[in-house]
């Protein structure tokens, strides 16, 4: 994804691979979540793979946000 002008910044969703192949899945499958909606935003390096469509390989940050309407 590329906006014109811009420099690219942040990516909203990436191709999809195997969930057991991204380096960062266990640290979403460790999340203790609170009940309601919760927005996980997986912050990866500039480095990784998955920003070339490939599997992650990074070690990316996770956190999370309640959604509150
Ligand atoms: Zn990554």
């Amino acid at each position: 994804m590329k906006i014109p002008g811009g420099k690219k910044a942040a990516v909203l969703y990436i191709g999809y691979h195997d969930p057991l192949d991204e380096a960062y899945f266990p640290k979403v499958m460790a999340l203790r979540l609170e009940p309601g909606l919760t927005i996980i935003r997986v912050s990866h390096d500039g480095t990784c793979p998955k920003l070339k469509d490939g599997p992650c390989r990074c070690d990316a940050e996770v956190d999370t946000e309640l959604y509150q309407p």
